[in-house]
């Protein structure tokens, strides 16, 4: 049987512009360069799920009948381009209970990534995750993904240190993690020129990385 190849998708500041606590539909849309290179991915055998922290359930600020209400809305704007969403996981945990013992799902703490692959029998190192922050990267990593840094400018690179915190590969927009995954996954020559210098092949130290950042 042919392996799944799975993308997690963190949802604000990857694939939706984060308005903070936001769970109206009506102010919901994808990035442009999200729109485009989704469609391209899904071509190529992908599947994508979402992997989300929403502490504003814990918070009381909306309820999960709301961001249900999100999780349809992503769906519709998926399928407008043509492409389908696999699954969508969230965290409701507040931060102050992100410890892995209290609650292991809440990124950076990989529990939702790995209740995904045993619900949709994944090897996760086959897999990728996709985030704007280290703690994506971070729960990409501890669940032995593959993981991008999208740098929108959401990152502070305040805590930078530690293994778990370094992405395999820097992304500066949607498009060019999309055109990393290809070139990374088929193995093509020279991929590093490709994908303009910034694939990272072997995590380095995250002083070296600060350096290449
Ligand atoms: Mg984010
Ligand atoms: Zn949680």
């Amino acid at each position: 049987m042919e392996k799944r190849k799975i993308i997690f998708l963190d949802k604000d500041g990857t694939i939706i512009p984060d308005i903070p606590y936001n769970v109206n539909p009506a102010l919901i849309s994808l990035y442009s360069g999200v729109s485009d290179s989704l469609p391209v991915l899904q071509k190529a055998g992908y599947e994508f799920i979402i992997v989300t922290n929403q502490s504003g359930i814990a918070k009381g600020y909306f309820s999960e009948q709301q961001l249900t209400q999100v999780k349809i809305e992503i769906e519709q704007l998926f399928a407008d381009i043509g492409v389908s969403l696999l699954d969508f996981y969230y965290c409701p945990h507040e931060e102050s209970v992100h410890t892995e013992k209290s609650c292991g799902c809440r990124k950076p703490f990989p529990g939702m990534l790995q209740n995904a692959a045993l619900k949709h029998n994944l090897s996760l190192e086959d897999c990728w995750m996709i985030g704007d922050i280290l703690n994506d990267v971070e729960a990409g990593n501890r669940a032995s993904c593959k993981t991008i840094l999208l740098d929108r400018g959401n990152e502070s690179f305040d805590n930078t240190y530690g293994e778990n915190r370094v992405p395999d590969i820097y992304a500066l927009h949607f498009p060019h993690a999309v055109q990393s995954i290809l070139n990374f996954d088929n193995k093509n020559k020279n991929y590093e020129k490709l994908t303009d210098n910034r694939i990272i092949f072997k995590k380095k130290s995250p002083s070296n990385w600060r350096l290449n950042h």
